[in-house]
């Protein structure tokens, strides 16, 4: 044995602990896991395991100014807990409603904080997964094994952004900040921000700034799609009036946003000039004919083919019409000493330039996944409705939806894993994989998405990094929540997709 191997073997174990289900991140995704677990599969043990030191995942990590949801909290909350606020929530409001959901199901014994998981090990032997991560506060190593893991991990690396590298970078005097990595004490008044980039983290993040900014500009390379709009849901306030229940306002308020947003998508594929005009002219109502909207505000992709930030009282465009922010639509050639040359020859000076320039993709937390010791290669996996994968047994991952609120699929997957769980212990069933039938020998693997149907960014990078996906829709994750909520509890767990053991 060599040395190096000697004193690994010599080097004391963490002690194991068992559980039947370990969910893998406290964000959204895994606090509706354990809570549904709870609810649905009173019998299974299960832990959820954080590497933060709180919960909310998302809504923990992003601190920046302004920062809230873009989609409505009556379908971003969770089905089972009733949203009372105004739809787009900032983030202390997200933190507070999912807090309560921790504490009215007493669900905070059942997370281990601090607990970063590093590699996974399925052993078909032993028929459970073994964890190995570092607790984050003492350094310690953990070790958990379990019968199934659920991965709610996310889908970009918390750590750090998507910044990408510019010449001159090193140059340039002032600060350089990520949005997802703000600097707590950043100090901005009076000062000249320069945003890069045209999300919907540029769209909060500009007009959240502004009033304290000496100018605030969105240097943006080609346009995005905005809704403006009121903040609230005339509906339940109505209801609320009323002094209907507040778990009927939750139900009915979640319905009429899901038919409308059906409609929306249905009318952004079949009408999407129409479509487009009547976003244009939402924007044109703030700032008016004047203003170059054709430049900096008319994508040249169809409708929906990225997500559509809704924007609470237009607030971004109110900063441009005040003055207080502008936007510019060009390229960037190189940084300089002052700020940023353009390709168009113009230099934009500032004291703070924000990249709010996205994620970097990361495919199941950055864990090292084996199956029997032999490493998993993602990319050469096919997916089971997005959620499971060929060649790995007892495992399932929640990647939501780009076109709805992610917490549907939170809650129509939990369903599913409960149901499978339910179904597995009644069979005395031990693992679980999907396979390919015979009939689907032949199908062409194709992408995790199609970039024609949707291309963000993060995605387009990484795409090579995904499971791959096949032409029927039991091999896709299809997007589609109207079609989802309907299959999914038909899925007959019987089928001969599923080898049990
Ligand atoms: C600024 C911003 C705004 C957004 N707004 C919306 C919106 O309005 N509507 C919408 O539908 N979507 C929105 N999204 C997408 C959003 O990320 C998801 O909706 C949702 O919050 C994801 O939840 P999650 O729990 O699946 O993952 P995350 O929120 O990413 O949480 C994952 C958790 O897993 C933990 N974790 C990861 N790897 C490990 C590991 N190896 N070991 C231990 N723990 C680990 C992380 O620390 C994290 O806490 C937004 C995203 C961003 C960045």
């Amino acid at each position: 044995m060599s040395e190096a191997k000697k004193q690994i073997a010599s080097a004391p174990q963490p002690a194991i602990e068992h559980f039947d289900v370990l969910v893998v991140g406290a964000g959204i995704s895994g606090v509706g896991a354990a809570y549904h677990l709870q609810d649905q599969c009173p019998d299974q043990t299960f832990l959820v395991v954080e590497g933060l030191e709180s919960y909310g995942g998302t809504w923990q990590i992003h601190r920046y100014p302004g920062i809230r949801s873009d989609s409505d909290l009556y379908t971003f909350g969770y089905r089972f807990k009733p949203w009372v606020g105004a739809p787009i929530a900032t983030r202390d409001e997200i933190l507070s409603y999912m807090g309560e959901v921790i504490e009215d199901n007493q669900l905070d014994s059942h997370i281990r904080y601090q607990h970063h998981i590093s590699a996974a090990n399925w052993s078909s032997e032993k028929q459970r997964w073994t964890l190995e991560g570092t607790r984050k506060d003492t350094g310690e190593a953990v070790r958990f094994t379990s019968n199934f893991l659920w991965m709610c991990q996310g889908y970009y690396e918390h750590a750090k952004g998507y910044t990408p590298a510019w010449e001159g970078m090193d140059k340039f005097k002032g600060q350089i900040v990520h949005p997802q990595t703000w600097p707590e004490d950043l100090d901005y008044k009076g000062k000249h921000v320069l945003i890069i980039g045209s999300g919907a983290t540029a769209a909060t993040l500009a007009p959240a700034i502004a009033a304290d900014c000496s100018h605030v500009t969105v240097l943006q390379r080609s346009p995005t799609y905005f809704i403006p709009g009121v903040n609230e849901n005339e509906l339940a306030d109505t209801l609320r009036e009323l002094e209907v229940d507040e778990t009927w306002i939750h139900e009915i308020a979640r319905r009429q946003i899901l038919r409308n947003q059906a409609e929306f998508t249905r009318r952004a594929f079949e009408e999407p000039e129409v479509v487009k005009a009547e976003l244009l002219s939402g924007v044109r109502a703030f700032l008016g004919d004047q203003y170059d909207i054709e430049k900096h505000f008319t994508p040249t992709y169809r409708p929906w083919r990225q997500r559509i930030a809704f924007v609470p009282n237009g607030d971004i465009f109110q900063g441009i019409a005040a003055g207080k922010a502008s936007m510019v639509t060009d390229e960037i050639e190189r940084f300089t000493e002052k700020g940023i040359l353009l390709k168009s020859g113009e230099e934009l000076e500032a004291d703070i330039i924000a990249t709010a320039t996205g994620f970097n993709l990361s495919v199941l937390g950055g864990i090292n996944f084996s199956v029997d010791d032999q490493p998993v290669d993602f990319a050469e996996t096919v997916t089971y409705r997005g959620m499971m994968f060929t060649g790995v047994p007892n495992m399932v991952w929640i990647f939501g939806y780009f076109r709805a609120s992610w917490t549907l699929r939170v809650d129509i997957i939990a369903d599913f894993v409960c149901r499978l769980l339910n179904f597995m212990a009644a069979k005395g069933y031990q693992s679980v994989v999907p396979v390919l039938r015979p009939e689907d020998a032949d199908m062409p693997l194709r992408e995790w998405i199609d970039p024609e149907n949707f291309n963000p960014g993060y995605l387009l990078r990484s795409m090579h990094l995904m499971p791959k996906r096949g032409d029927k829709p039991e091999w896709q994750h299809t997007q589609d929540y109207w079609l989802e909520k309907d299959e999914l509890p038909k899925i007959d767990l019987e089928d001969s997709v599923f080898k049990y053991q």
